[in-house]
């Protein structure tokens, strides 16, 4: 028998043993949905400079240079689909096993692929809202306007600045959404953690809070985390194929 396919009936174990299982994903799970590029060299974010949240608001220039990347950026996000990791989440959410998933992506795969209970830490791609007033728009009429050459869009209703309803450098995280995770955490007995280093906080912290409070942890991640220790499995490969051999696993 092959190593993954041990590490795949050893988790399906887990899961059947669990009563509440959650997940908890990073941008590698979305690698597989070809959204891998953005961080690697000539890539999107090499190209740009990170405009933080302070910036954002308080230049002209500073939000042209933000929107100039989000129009090149949106389109892609909005073409992603779905990948056989995401599709697994979403297959144990169906059959009752799974009861959370908890996201560092702004890409809206999760839901995408059926998941009801998504609780995105980091905001979303796939809205905006006006900083003053709060109305919001799908991220396709923005996109209309950028690709008009208004890069610097404001609310036809207030005139308060519109922005993407993700976080970003320099804007706290969102209180509401950080509790809800620490309490599905905290009412898991199995987590999967799904393609995320675990390197950004305080969104990392929620995998070891799990643990904390009596859950086991499964880890799918190509590379090391500070947490590897603290799980209870942990599978280098990649996470389509383990999620669509458990799926399998867990049928027999
Ligand atoms: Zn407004």
């Amino acid at each position: 028998m092959s190593e993954l396919q041990q590490l795949v009936e050893a988790a399906a174990e887990l899961v059947k043993q669990a009563r509440t299982v959650s997940a908890f994903t990073g941008a590698g799970i979305s690698t597989e949905s070809g959204l891998a590029d953005f961080r690697s060299p000539g890539g999107l974010w090499d190209r740009y400079r990170i405009v933080t949240y302070p910036e954002f608001l308080a230049s002209s220039d500073a939000r042209q240079e933000y929107w100039s990347m989000r129009r090149e950026l949106i389109p892609t996000l909005l073409e992603a689909s779905p990948n056989p990791a995401h599709e697994g989440l979403a297959e144990l959410e169906r059959r009752g096993k799974l009861t959370g998933v908890i996201t560092q992506n702004i890409d809206g795969l999760h839901q995408e692929a059926g998941n009801s209970n998504v609780i995105e830490l980091h905001g979303t791609n796939r809205s905006a809202a006006c900083l003053n007033c709060g109305r919001r728009w799908p991220i396709e009429e923005i996109q209309l306007r950028l690709e008009a050459d208004d890069l610097d869009p404001h609310c036809p209703g207030c005139d308060g600045l519109i922005k993407p309803e993700t976080v970003s450098f320099g804007q706290s995280m969102p209180a509401a959404a950080m509790d809800a995770a620490y309490a599905l955490a905290a009412s898991s007995d199995l987590m999967l953690m799904i393609g995320s280093a675990l390197e950004v906080h305080p969104a990392a912290s929620v995998p070891p809070f799990a643990a904390e409070n009596g859950a086991r942890l499964i880890f799918i991640n190509r590379t090391e985390t500070p947490y590897d220790e603290l799980a209870q499995i942990v599978c280098r490969e990649s996470a389509g194929e383990f999620m669509t051999l458990l799926v399998e696993e867990l049928e027999t």
